[in-house]
């Protein structure tokens, strides 16, 4: 279409060999060129095109010129990589809101790459239902071995008549017509009580493990430490918080940092030490790529359950990023408790930069790390 986009994954990393986009977005930017192109329908700049779960801004750089831009999801990482790439190209801004927030009036166009989760589609379907005008024009994007039968159903029970493309680079689209009928109240948070840690955990529709407890998470809260020594604890990837509301309870006097990158976990996070803690402003939670917002050498104790993807991809330099951050951020003699898979290996990653590592727990499944500073 004569233009080019300079596009890069967040973090940067040094000899990065994955690209920033796919070919379901080249797929909707061909598709919202050619229905221009046909001015069917024509886009005007006066109204919003509202843009679903952008990996790293792939779509809010190639609309932003184009008209007034509102890209939304729960990825504080997709939002960082947006704006980063937004600015890389000289390109005006787009609002950014999260999942929760409700969505702009009167848009002319959703686009949506389809998030891996269900349940925040079905979350996303309903706002989209309960806000567009019938005139509005909706297209989804994925690859085509992530659109099922399933997938459709959901679009045509939650918000209208579905239709799909051929596969183009192994990527389809889905159409969609919202049908205000078919509107009804947002979708039920999930809310489940841990009765061995008397703990009541909401869960909003793209949390972690949302639907009971992680069987990791499980074995490390069995070895949070209680000591009155602790200040200042981190709960690194926090998910719905019950790592740090478990460590809040056994450590009373230490004020605890709750970090995620989703949205949706923050607020989880928030709203279950509301509902926990007789002291609910003992834990802060926040959103942050791993914990680039925090100060050097502050903590006395970091807990973390890392992720092994980003997005689509498995990865562990998530992972490594956490123990790197999480050593900046510990003091001398502080200690980074890590849960992993036996077969991630994480002993060795923790043995590049602690000089004190060893297994505290493990089942046939999981280690518990300790690593030192
Ligand atoms: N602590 C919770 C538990 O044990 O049930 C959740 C653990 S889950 C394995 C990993 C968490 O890390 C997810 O909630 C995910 O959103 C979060 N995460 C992924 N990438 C992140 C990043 N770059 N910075 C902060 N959190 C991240």
């Amino acid at each position: 279409h004569g233009r080019s986009l300079r596009l890069q994954r967040y973090p940067v990393r040094n000899r990065e060999t994955l690209q920033a986009w796919d070919a379901a977005d080249e797929y909707l930017i061909n598709q919202v060129e050619a229905m221009k192109e046909a001015k069917q329908p024509a886009l005007t700049p006066e109204r919003p095109i509202v843009i679903l779960n952008d990996g790293f801004g792939a779509l809010a750089c190639w609309f932003a010129a184009q008209a007034n831009v509102v890209s939304s999801g729960d990825s504080y990482i997709a939002r960082k990589a947006s704006e980063a790439n937004l600015a890389d190209n000289n390109l005006s801004a787009v609002t950014f809101t999260d999942c929760l927030a409700p969505l702009p009036e009167n848009p002319q166009l959703v686009l949506i790459k389809l998030p891996k989760n269900n349940r925040l589609l079905i979350w996303q379907l309903a706002q989209l239902c309960a806000a567009l005008p019938d005139d509005c024009t909706v297209i989804a994007a994925a690859k085509a071995k992530d659109i099922h039968t399933s997938t459709l159903k959901l679009f045509e029970k939650h918000l209208g008549p579905t239709s799909t493309s051929l596969a183009v680079k192994k990527a389809r689209l889905i159409f969609c017509k919202p049908d205000k009928t078919l509107a009804t109240a947002m979708p039920d948070i999930q809310r489940w009580d841990v009765p061995e840690y008397n703990l009541t955990l909401t869960n909003h529709a793209n949390v972690f493990s949302g639907e009971s407890l992680d069987i990791g998470a499980r074995l490390l809260l069995e070895h949070i430490p209680q000591d009155p020594k602790l200040k200042t604890i981190i709960d690194l990837g926090c998910g719905n918080g019950v790592i740090g509301l478990h460590a809040a309870r056994l450590n009373p006097e230490a004020r605890i940092t709750c970090v995620d990158e989703s949205y949706m976990a923050v607020a989880s996070c928030r709203e279950n030490a509301d509902l926990n803690l007789t002291n609910r402003n003992q834990l802060t939670a926040k959103v942050d790529n791993c914990l680039e917002s925090m100060i050097n050498e502050d903590a006395d104790l970091v807990l973390c359950n890392p992720p092994f993807h980003q997005q689509n991809t498995i990865t562990d330099h998530i992972a490594w990023q956490m123990f790197c951050d999480a050593k900046r951020c510990l003091r001398r003699h502080g200690r980074l408790i890590v849960i992993g898979n036996r077969h991630l290996g994480y002993d060795g990653k923790l043995k590049r930069l602690f000089a004190k590592v060893h297994p505290i727990a493990q089942n046939n499944k999981f280690v518990v790390y300790q690593a030192e500073k």
